[in-house]
């Protein structure tokens, strides 16, 4: 899997102190300077946004992520997340391309599951091929293809959609694939916005407690009963 943040924001910190600055001060940020900005007072507006609520603030900054190496099992998780934009490489065009399968850890772990895997992604790739060379368009062979299959995505989110893509996606309930990039993309946040990013990571860090239950708990963060009264 490679994980690359593309693009964000130019000024990530200055476009959300102009934008949160403006909600409370009589006069128009039109006439700021990034001088008049104190590291101090980014950071307490920013600390203010995020204990008030006022996330909406949040929305003005956004992240272009690429990836490939991931399965189509991810992509569908991933573009549950509506708010963003996506672009993801067309099988109808593109075919497989260079074919490469997502192997799971636990299969690759197991030499007889590996085995049974791989000839099952031989026997469904030679059929794709041999669909294609009896002129069957790419679009109508890929119906053979798995979920392992690779793909590539490009997409956009702001840090607002992002925080809730990292409380689901960091949280150990999540699939280990889709839980590798949303780790990897955290990162990547925290390299480039940490004033914003420090604060985040799976829904526990946010809330303090976790609310998926004793049986699926990974036991990180103190189960929501233990911590609020019922
Ligand atoms: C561990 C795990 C297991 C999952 N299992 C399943 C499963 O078995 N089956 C399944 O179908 N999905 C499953 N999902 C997907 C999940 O239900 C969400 O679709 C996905 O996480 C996207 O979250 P979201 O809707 O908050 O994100 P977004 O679509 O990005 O929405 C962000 C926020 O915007 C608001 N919003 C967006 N659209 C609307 C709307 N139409 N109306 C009101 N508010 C809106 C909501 O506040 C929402 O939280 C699973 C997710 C996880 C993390």
């Amino acid at each position: 899997m490679r994980v690359k943040l593309l693009r964000m924001t130019e000024d990530p910190e200055e476009v959300l102190y102009m934008a949160s600055r403006q909600c409370y001060y009589p006069g128009s940020v039109i006439d700021f300077s990034p001088d008049d900005m104190e590291d101090g007072t980014v950071r307490s507006l920013i600390d203010r946004v995020f204990d008030s609520g006022h996330h909406s603030v949040l929305e003005h900054v956004t992240f272009t992520f690429a990836v490939d190496g991931v399965s189509r099992s991810l992509s569908h998780q991933l573009v549950r997340h509506r708010i963003a934009s996506y672009s993801q490489q067309s099988q109808r065009y593109c075919g497989i391309g260079e074919a490469g399968y997502v192997v799971p850890p636990k299969v690759g772990a197991i030499p007889g599951a590996r085995l049974v895997f791989e000839e099952t992604l031989s026997v469904l790739e030679d059929a794709y091929t041999k669909l294609v060379e009896l002129g069957i368009p790419a679009e109508d062979a890929r119906y053979i293809l798995p979920n392992a299959t690779f793909t590539r995505v490009v997409f956009t989110m702001n840090i607002r959609s992002l925080i809730n893509f990292f409380e689901h996606r960091c949280c150990m309930c999540a699939q280990w694939e889709i839980r590798r990039m949303a780790e990897e993309m955290l990162r990547l946040c925290r390299e480039t916005v940490p004033t914003v990013f420090e604060k985040v990571g799976a829904k526990c860090v946010t809330l303090g407690y976790c609310n998926e239950g004793k049986k699926r708990s990974c036991g990180r963060a103190p189960l929501k009963e233990a911590v609020l009264p019922s």
